[in-house]
């Protein structure tokens, strides 16, 4: 199971928000996307999904370009979850995860969908939000919500957790660390259990502690694609960010870990350069 973009380019006016990118999703592999605000992740991101038609170069799935697919054929092969989704105010959460269901309305799974739509909230912790109105919770509630949903989506035929490709636009953003990592975590274990994943942070160490794979991208063009340990150089980040990070290794894991660095010799704190020059 591949998802494959081939030289694609978007094109808004005079700007090219994707620029020639080329970039292969495999079933059972995490990928994380990078890259400054603008760079075009969002963009890739609803390209290789099919919510945007490139206007140059070609995606397809397994060999056949998204066009081919029938609506609720490509939706039980991908699950995506945008940034800032919102949802209708008045909808209990349980209905809000049996939305992603829907494209097997027709299907023999049908029957099953009460006992998927109850794993994906298990999965995503939201149980214990059950008969509660969307416009009544966090905006982290909401997003387990939602990712109970996308889970939910594509979950496997056998009632297991982890079939086809889920598309993550940031979606760490809103929640607290502790839900940052449960929320990575079964992102990762979606990605093991068989899923393609595609995940848009923003944090380094997130991107190099839970992906095998990191792309950078800048300016709507792919800088660097890799394990973490190639692409998180600090020369890169300097070049795409402008900003000077150092690098040590985590004690546990090898990962490679980046820290902001010290604003100048012997300066300990981060202060507005004009306070640190007084
Ligand atoms: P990212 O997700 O990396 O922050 P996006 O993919 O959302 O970036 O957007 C990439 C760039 O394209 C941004 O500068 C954004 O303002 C611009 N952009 C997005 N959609 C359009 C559009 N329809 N017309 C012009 N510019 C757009
Ligand atoms: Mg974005």
């Amino acid at each position: 199971m591949t998802i494959e973009a081939l030289d694609i380019s978007v094109i808004r006016g005079r700007t090219r928000l994707l620029d020639g990118v080329s970039l292969s999703l495999r079933a059972g592999e995490l990928t994380a996307l990078i890259g400054p605000n603008g760079a075009g992740k969002s963009t890739l991101m609803a390209c290789l999904a099919g919510g945007m038609t490139p206007d140059r170069g070609t995606v397809r799935l397994d060999g056949r370009t998204l066009a081919e697919f029938e609506p609720d054929e490509l939706a039980r092969r991908r699950a995506v979850l945008g940034q800032n989704t919102a949802a209708p105010g008045a909808l209990i959460l349980e209905e809000l995860v049996a939305l992603g269901r829907m494209p097997y309305r027709r299907s023999s799974l049908r029957r099953q969908n009460l006992s998927i739509v109850a794993g994906a909230m298990e999965q995503m912790s939201v149980t214990h939000l059950v008969g509660r109105a969307c416009c009544t919770l966090s905006g982290g509630e909401l997003q387990r919500g939602h990712l109970a949903r996308t889970a939910a989506q594509i979950w496997k035929d056998d009632g297991g957790a982890g079939a086809g490709f889920l598309f993550l636009d940031e979606p760490t953003a809103s929640l607290d660390p502790a839900f940052q990592w449960h929320v990575l975590r079964e992102a990762r274990k979606l990605a093991d259990q068989g899923s393609g994943v595609l995940l848009i942070l923003h944090d380094f160490n997130h991107a190099a502690l839970t992906a095998d794979r990191i792309v950078l991208l800048n300016r709507g063009s792919i800088v660097a694609a890799g394990p973490p340990d190639q692409v998180l150089t600090v020369e890169l980040i300097a070049q795409v960010y402008g900003i000077e990070m150092v690098r040590i290794t985590h004690p546990q894991t090898g990962c490679p870990t980046l820290l902001p660095a010290a604003p100048g010799p012997g300066q300990t704190k981060m202060r507005h350069r004009e306070t640190s020059h007084a």
